[in-house]
């Protein structure tokens, strides 16, 4: 008889599924401001009045990140950087 306690579920590790959690980042030197990477993710970039992207979810949310890689892949500079 296993004590009930010492047992754990992966499904339930919080601090697991944050770690995999992807963090994206702007090289302001290389952004044109152009708006691409806000159009397509809205949800982590945003333009700010310096007339330069910014990223607004960092880390970015789960359901966030397939339109990150797009905008990523999109930025005709290669200004930002996922982790
Ligand atoms: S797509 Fe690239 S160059 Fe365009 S605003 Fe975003 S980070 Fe800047």
């Amino acid at each position: 008889m296993a004590p009930q306690d010492t047992v754990f579920s992966s499904a339930g590790c919080r601090e697991c599924n944050q770690e995999e959690l992807m963090r994206a980042e702007v090289i302001s030197e290389k952004c044109i401001g152009d708006g691409i990477c806000a159009d397509t993710c809205p949800e982590v970039f945003e333009m700010g009045d310096d007339g330069l992207a910014h990223v607004i979810a960092d880390p970015v949310p789960a359901d966030a990140e397939a339109a990150c890689k797009e905008a990523c892949e999109a930025c005709p500079t290669e200004a930002i950087e996922l982790s």
